[in-house]
């Protein structure tokens, strides 16, 4: 017999991409002349992962967490709202078991910048970076986020909790 329960959570979120804003993805700054429309810095992978982390506990999303009608998240540090997320997981007494994050996105070419997105994210939720993974993709050109119009990330999570 276990003694781990486990809970799995997914999140999904997308950004529209606009010419002159700084493009931040996975906790990293991408080098792109475009970048992601948001309240925040617009870091679509942490989203996703916040909200996967928020889904598995059942504990709401990150819109309901950090509202886009509050000034105090303008322009937030999506580094700082993973940071405060984990925190109310281990809080409940659960830990990461790992993470899987897809990133749809035309251009530009993200790959190199995978290692750096494992290095931060595994570092702000505090396990090693084999736990954390993260995988880029593009949709072949084809619909919005073929065409360059945005950017489009999937994630899933697994906690586990002792069970006393
Ligand atoms: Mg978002």
């Amino acid at each position: 017999m276990t003694p781990w329960d486990y809970r799995i959570g997914q999140g999904y979120d997308v950004h529209a991409i606009a010419e002159g804003l700084p493009m931040w993805l996975g906790g990293v700054r991408i080098d792109s002349p475009s970048g992601f429309v948001a309240h925040s810095d617009g870091d679509v992978a942490i989203h996703a992962l916040c909200d996967a982390l928020l889904g598995a506990l059942a504990l709401g999303d990150i819109g309901h967490l950090f509202p886009d009608t509050d000034d105090k998240w303008k322009g937030a540090d999506s580094k700082k709202l993973l940071d405060i997320v984990i925190r109310r997981i281990w809080q409940n007494g659960w830990e990461l078991c790992n993470a899987d994050i897809t990133i749809a996105l035309q251009a530009p070419k993200i790959a190199r910048y995978v290692p750096d997105m494992r290095k931060v994210l595994a570092g702000i939720m505090e396990v090693q970076e084999d736990r954390v993974s993260v995988k880029a993709t593009t949709t072949e050109r084809l619909g919005f986020v073929g065409r360059g119009e945005g950017c489009e990330v999937w994630a899933v999570v697994l906690l586990k909790r002792r069970i006393l």
